[in-house]
């Protein structure tokens, strides 16, 4: 089969693609076809060599996906082949024609989702949900700031937040991105580039401040998020790359959270709920992934250069076979 490999960390380049055999199946796993593999920033992470956990060279990236099942391990029940799933994670990687699954890492995709759409799924949804109504738990008529929208993780919790009946203040660093968050229903929609538009966000609140912010760069924002907080409010930090310093008073002041977030610390009960809510949001339609690009996979170097290019507007994926 068709997979990428990784030999050594590095750049794009490294981003090779080999013949290699499939991947062999246990009794306890499922052996996936897979069309579209989706591009996560941890995908480039962990490729730089800059991640906190790194698997040893000759690895295959990726950890979502969406396609067919190929085959069951003896000991698998409830899976068949030929079934239409989603991937979350994967044993084997999934920028390949065929990876292997734990069952758990197995979602059923509805039949109102086409594959290209399952792949966007797996982190950017999971990450989006677990941060608004797992780590934070948002009622409906509460608001939301999603700071820095335009990405995967971004656009699917603006999406999850109009399901819920948030008030949604959402941000993009490009006119583009911008359009892109009104289409999508935010209800503000502000440049996380223009000096003072947290002002614009306490007046949008009625001086109030939001209840949730979800945080996708805290390194460069969590010192002024504190100041747009409501009395109680929070922010789940999705994203930091760096160090920031922070007025600790202006939490203080507002009885405030400063919450991490890590999808892969969730419990396994907290993830099935979550996939099974997903489930029928993508099944009624409330729920849709937004594709910017997709590339081949012998093009997945320059997959990965856009997807770390700032001015996001979607999910960037990867045509498996
Ligand atoms: P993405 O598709 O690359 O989107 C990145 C987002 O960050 C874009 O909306 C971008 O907006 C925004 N951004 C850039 N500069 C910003 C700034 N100064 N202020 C606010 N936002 C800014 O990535 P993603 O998949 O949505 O993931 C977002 C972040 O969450 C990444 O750092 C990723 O590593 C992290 N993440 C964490 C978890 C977890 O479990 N903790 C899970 C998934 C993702 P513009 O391009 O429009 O400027």
């Amino acid at each position: 089969m068709k997979a990428i490999v990784v030999d050594k960390f590095g750049g794009p380049e490294v981003l090779t693609l080999k013949e290699v055999p499939k991947p062999a199946l246990a009794d306890d796993q499922v052996l996936v076809k897979i069309e579209f593999a989706g591009v996560n920033p941890v995908d480039c992470y962990i490729r730089s060599g800059t991640y906190a956990s790194l698997p040893p060279a000759g690895y295959t990236p990726g950890m979502d996906g969406a396609g067919t099942i190929e085959a069951v391990g003896k000991q698998v029940r409830g899976y068949r082949k030929g079934q239409r799933v989603y991937v979350a994670g994967s044993v084997s990687g999934t920028y390949a024609e065929f990876c292997v699954c734990n069952p758990i890492q197995l979602h059923p995709l509805p039949r109102q989702s086409s594959f290209e759409e399952g792949a966007c799924i797996g982190i950017p949804y999971a990450t989006a949900a677990y941060a608004l109504f797992h780590r934070a738990s948002l009622r409906r008529g509460q608001s939301v700031l999603v700071h820095g929208a335009t990405g995967g993780v971004g656009i699917a919790a603006i999406q999850l937040a109009k399901r819920a009946g948030l008030r949604v203040f959402a941000t993009g660093g490009s006119d583009a991105g911008r359009v892109l968050l009104q289409s999508q229903g935010a209800d503000v929609v502000l440049d996380h580039h223009q000096p003072g538009y947290e002002q614009q966000i306490l007046e949008a609140s009625g001086g109030a401040g939001v209840d949730l912010i979800v945080e996708m760069l805290a390194n460069a924002n969590l010192g002024r998020d504190l100041q747009m907080l409501s009395i109680n409010g929070c922010v789940a930090v999705v994203g930091s790359r760096g160090m920031v310093q922070i007025q600790p008073r202006e939490l203080m002041v507002r009885d405030g959270d400063i919450r991490g977030i890590m999808l892969s610390k969730a419990p396994p009960g907290v993830i099935g709920r979550i996939h099974t809510e997903l489930l029928s949001g993508f099944t009624d339609g409330s729920l849709r992934p937004v594709i910017r690009s997709v590339f081949a996979l012998e093009r997945a170097m320059e997959a990965h250069h856009l997807q770390m290019t700032p001015g996001a507007l979607g999910k960037i994926i990867l045509k498996t076979s």
